[in-house]
């Protein structure tokens, strides 16, 4: 890419495929960034197209240090940026992801358009086995698309299609409520509010809302007449959105990433 000096995108797919067949072959985990600078629009209408141009560069050049063997980055057009990422899944995935949220806002663009941060929003997709470039892409975008319509600035994994009722690791939501007697007034109304939503449509935003709601029902509970309950929603600027939590979310523990805004 002329003005950053990143790959471009076809440059990015091929320096991408000997990471698949490494995935492919189970030794590594395999995963897609996929940044989108933040109302870029805005700083174009502002500051003028050069000054637009500059901040790209100044984020080209960040993005260009986590470039490495485990890491291949690229710009793969206007003011979307990703990098391709094996060896890490999971918890230390998203502490990386957000690592790169964080290092990306706290660049200077004083020069070029005085004080204040430009912010990205991220989208996470984790390969499988059998995945390829283009589902990878896919599935990152659909995470973007949902940290941009979620207020932006943020890091979201990509919902698998069946996360909800995967066996194993991500139990359904409900699944992670403490144990309350059915026959309770507070599960009664909790499965009465929830049960529309449970139910209202199929994929993602659907997923997004029943979790939200679930989170607000339960918070509410816990205010009100279940005052210990263990339960307490992922706090602030992390959705997980993706196939895989750590093992403790759910259980009362502050997101990792918490303590450290
Ligand atoms: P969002 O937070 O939803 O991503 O908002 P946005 O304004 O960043 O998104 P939108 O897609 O509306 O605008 C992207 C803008 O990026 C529009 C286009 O003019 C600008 N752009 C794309 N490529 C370049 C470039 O090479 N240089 C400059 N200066 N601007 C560019
Ligand atoms: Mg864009
Ligand atoms: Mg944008």
């Amino acid at each position: 890419d002329p003005l950053t000096g990143l790959r471009n995108r076809r440059g990015f797919v091929e320096a991408a495929a000997p990471m698949f067949d490494v995935n492919r072959s189970g030794a590594s985990p395999l995963a897609l960034l996929l940044l989108d600078i933040d109302k870029f629009k805005r700083i174009n209408d502002t500051h003028g197209h050069d000054a637009g141009d500059m901040v790209l560069v100044t984020i080209g050049n960040r993005i260009a240090r986590w470039e490495g063997d485990m890491c291949k980055v690229a710009r793969l057009g206007g003011e979307e940026f990703a990098l391709m990422v094996a060896g890490m899944d999971g918890f230390a995935l998203h502490r990386f992801a957000q690592s790169v949220r964080k290092g990306i806002a706290e660049c200077n663009h004083a020069e070029a358009i005085g004080e204040g941060p430009v912010t990205v929003s991220i989208g996470v997709a984790e390969a499988t086995p059998d995945s390829d470039f283009r589902e990878l892409y896919r599935h990152a975008d659909e995470a973007l698309y949902s940290a941009k319509h979620e207020g932006r600035d943020r890091v979201v994994f990509y919902r698998g299609e069946n996360a909800g009722h995967e066996a194993g690791d991500n139990p359904p939501i409900h699944a992670a409520y403490p144990a309350t007697p059915v026959s309770s007034p507070v599960a009664r109304s909790l499965r009465q509010a929830l049960e529309p939503l449970q139910h209202s449509g199929s994929g993602h935003f659907a997923g997004h809302a029943f979790h939200r709601q679930a989170y607000r029902l339960v918070r509410r509970n816990q205010r009100g007449h279940h005052g210990s309950l263990p339960f307490r929603p992922p706090a602030g600027d992390v959705h997980h959105a993706g196939r895989r939590q750590w093992p403790d979310q759910g259980l009362g523990t502050a997101k990792p990433d918490g303590p450290q805004h």
